[in-house]
């Protein structure tokens, strides 16, 4: 059995606590590797090595850093099959799904190939009488990367990038479900000329994120996960001084308005509710259509196009639409949703529970399901689900279905179809929702830009990559320096206004 280990300081290192977690084939139900879980030791000789490395970092040029990010952006390109095999492997998404998880990644590099950009502070010539002010941009130093198992190399890739390209040094501890993409992007790191130990993956569970947690070197923590872990994590490295940014789940709605091109929002709905198996933060796993007129339509236009889905292993190629969700555990927990909601009187359109695979009868897959007559009470709709199963809350109005979104306690992203502008406009300017789209059912916003929830989805005042990442990773030192030439002031005791 393959056993998979760390990687520190330039090298594959495996891990010493004799504590591993199975890494599973979702398709067939087998454990396929196991990988090391690590010790605090492990974890301190980790941070202390990075520390040392983060210092000669910090002080290489930033477009040097630059380049490395170039150089890295490429070698990413040449190995995207390989890396979307690897994602694909251990998550079970399907290989153009899982190449669009390594694009996505990818495309925040791109951004950080422009990082000096970025990294630039503001300057204010004589502000006073001989006096010049100016706002530098330094990084943190070592900073923690915590990472979800539904994207193994987008979000590991969002938080190495501008982190390393701020001349921070990254402790990297992805899920240990899917832990191999990460440690391969190490490698390449390395080859696209990164120094030893200025990133350093570390595997583990709960032990070592709270050893990050509470280790003194440790000055930022970005994570992405679920929902309780997000706020558990933000309120520890908060209260121990250290910057934290926390991504956590999602309940994202659809309104779709009685004006609204009903087929193509049938369609956006299938891909963003059943892609992945449902098993994305940004997932629609709420359809609002607003009238029963609309209700009735887009029900009757979505079962075809749900019954059509298949659902197989990555190996089956362009013959599957979505794959097996990520562990047994969760299979079940979405089984057991599915149950709640029959049994709390929502209307099962479309039941994906008995769904078997001939060959494949123990992996973790779950047929789409769809419900209609869902209420804001039911089970089905409190829980982020994260599987393959959209439920339809019919709205009376506008306003109604505004309304739910709003008062959702999550606020991820959320969208609208509609052919209506003043109404697509009132809606993403009043909705409490962190990213909106119009026409657009999943949307994440492009890497020139950042990506982050409100309320119960994200704990922390900076989004993720894009411009909020440069001001995560960095901190504002303000220098104001005055030179004498022509100055005939003596000493004043005053705290006075520069004239
Ligand atoms: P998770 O919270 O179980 O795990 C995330 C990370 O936290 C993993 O590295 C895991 O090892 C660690 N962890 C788990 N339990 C912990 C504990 N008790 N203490 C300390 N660390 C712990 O999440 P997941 O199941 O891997 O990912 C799915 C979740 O992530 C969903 O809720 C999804 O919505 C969310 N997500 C959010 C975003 C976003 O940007 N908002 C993006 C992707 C996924």
């Amino acid at each position: 059995m393959q056993e998979i280990g760390h990687w520190i300081n330039g090298k594959r290192v495996a891990g010493t606590s004799g504590r591993f977690a199975d890494v599973m084939n979702p398709a067939t139900g087998e454990v396929q590797a196991k990988v090391a879980l690590a010790t605090p030791r492990e974890l301190d000789h980790a941070i202390q090595e990075a520390a040392k490395a983060q210092v000669g970092w910090a002080a290489t040029n930033p477009q040097r850093r630059a380049r490395v990010m170039m150089a890295f952006g490429a070698l990413i390109n040449q190995n995207m099959d390989k890396l979307a095999e690897m994602v694909a492997r251990e998550h079970g998404k399907t290989i153009p799904d899982a190449r669009g998880d390594v694009q996505r990644g990818l495309e925040v590099i791109e951004v950080c190939m422009g990082a000096p950009a970025m990294l630039k502070g503001e300057a204010m010539d004589s502000a006073g009488p001989g006096i010049d002010l100016y706002a530098i941009r330094q990084p943190l130093g070592v900073v923690a990367g915590i990472t979800p198992f539904n994207f193994p190399a987008m979000i590991p890739l969002w938080k190495i990038g501008p982190a390393l390209a701020s001349g921070n040094a990254m402790i990297l501890k992805p899920s240990e479900r899917v832990p191999s993409t990460s440690l391969f992007l190490a490698e390449l790191l390395q080859q696209a000329g990164l120094p030893d130990g200025v990133l350093q993956v570390v595997n583990g569970d709960k032990e070592v994120v709270d050893g990050i947690l509470d280790h003194p070197v440790i000055q930022g923590v970005g994570f992405v996960g679920s929902t309780p872990i997000a706020q558990y994590i933000y309120g520890r490295a908060a209260s121990n001084g250290k910057r934290a940014q926390c991504f956590g789940g999602a309940k994202n709605h659809m309104i779709i308005m009685p004006d609204a091109d009903l087929d193509k929002a049938a369609d956006a709905l299938v891909g963003a509710g059943y892609g992945a198996a449902g098993e994305r933060c940004m997932a629609i796993s709420v359809a609002v259509p607003v009238g029963e007129r609309t209700a009735d339509a887009l029900i009757e236009r979505l079962v075809p196009r749900i019954e059509k889905l298949k659902v197989g292993p990555y190996t089956a190629g362009n013959d599957v639409d979505f794959g097996p969700v990520i562990t047994k555990a969760s299979k079940d927990r979405i089984l057991g949703l599915i149950d709640s909601g029959v049994a709390q009187g929502a209307k099962l359109v479309v039941d994906g529970r008995g769904f078997t695979l001939q060959g494949y009868e123990n992996g973790f897959f779950v047929g789409p399901s769809l419900f209609d007559h869902v209420t804001p009470d039911m089970e089905i709709y409190k829980q982020e689900i994260f599987g393959p199963v959209l439920s339809t809350v019919r709205a009376k109005s506008y306003d109604d279905a505004l309304k739910l979104v709003m008062d959702n306690e999550y606020g991820n992203g959320t969208a609208i179809f509609t052919a209506d502008g003043d109404t697509a406009r009132d809606f993403a300017s009043r909705v409490n929702v962190g990213m909106v789209g119009i026409n657009f059912p999943i949307p994440v916003p492009l890497s020139y830009f950042s990506f982050g929830g409100w309320k119960k989805s994200a704990f922390g005042d900076l989004n993720q990559y894009g411009p909020d990442a440069f001001r995560f990773y960095t901190r504002t030192k303000t220098v104001t320096a005055r030179w004498f030439s022509g100055i005939k002031e003596g000493a004043s005791l005053n705290f006075k206004a520069l004239d």
